[in-house]
């Protein structure tokens, strides 16, 4: 049952048809880990928060550096050298009272992600390295949960919905090669803020449409931008048959 604040406050999602009270109530009562509070995880955090998730699990062990804050939007000048987490956690809470949010201000070893992905109704990767989204992957798949990936650089930038338990591929599916050559970063190839924006902001929607159970998620599909040129493309990825990661699932 919803108090008056809350219908208030949410009430411009819960107008949408086929979104509605009983999509609020899913939000309200789901918990969402959130690896990563920088470009990405910044619009995750902020966005999820002022939906009303019920729970944000927010997971990073960096600090706010001066060069973070041309697109890391959840971080503010005042919070540089602090921890990301509780800087992203505390821009949460400002906004957003109803919302539980805790901080993981430590490195994330694979049988603690595990655990974390256990306890949780969904996993968003806003990292920035091969192994990292590996480990997750594994971690949600073992755990039954979607994972809502996203990448950006430059200003080029991609999206997928990882879900075996629902029948679509797995990151692995994708990237087979584990231990493939570390991802183009940030730092060494630069990226314009809007970028990163874009790119957290549909995970965001993303993660709201699969916990409310509005609209069609991207599971299965891979969708990929140059905000240089304005070009999007949508791909479909099946599952790979015998990969290491997923196939015993199904
Ligand atoms: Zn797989």
């Amino acid at each position: 049952m919803l108090s008056d604040e809350q219908l208030a406050r949410y009430a411009r999602q819960i107008l949408l048809p086929g979104f509605d009270i009983a999509g609020q109530e899913r939000l309200l009562a789901a918990s969402v880990l959130v690896v990563g509070l920088g470009g990405l995880g910044s619009p995750v955090a902020l966005y999820l928060g002022g939906a009303g998730v019920g729970r944000l699990l927010l997971a990073d062990d960096d600090r706010v550096e001066l060069s973070n804050l041309q697109r890391q939007l959840a971080h503010t000048q005042a919070g540089l050298g602090t921890n990301k987490a509780a800087s992203a956690a505390a821009a949460v809470a400002a906004r957003n009272p109803d919302v539980a949010v805790e901080v993981i201000a430590e490195r994330l070893s694979e049988p603690r992600l595990r655990e974390l992905a256990r306890g949780v109704d969904l996993v968003v990767d806003c990292t920035d390295n091969y192994p990292a989204r590996h480990a997750l992957n594994r971690a949600c798949i073992a755990a039954g949960v979607p994972l809502v990936s996203a990448a950006a650089v430059r200003a080029e930038g991609q999206i997928a919905v990882f879900h075996p338990a629902a029948g679509g591929p797995c990151y692995r599916c994708l990237y087979p090669e584990a231990g493939a050559a570390t991802a183009l970063s940030c730092s060494e190839s630069g990226v314009l803020g809007p970028v990163v924006g874009v790119l957290g902001s549909l995970q965001a929607m993303e993660a709201l449409k699969l916990l409310a159970g509005y609209g069609e998620a991207l599971v299965g599909g891979l969708l990929v931008l140059d905000l240089a040129s304005l070009e999007v493309r949508r791909l479909s990825i099946a599952p790979r048959p015998g990969c290491p990661d997923c196939a015993a699932c199904r």
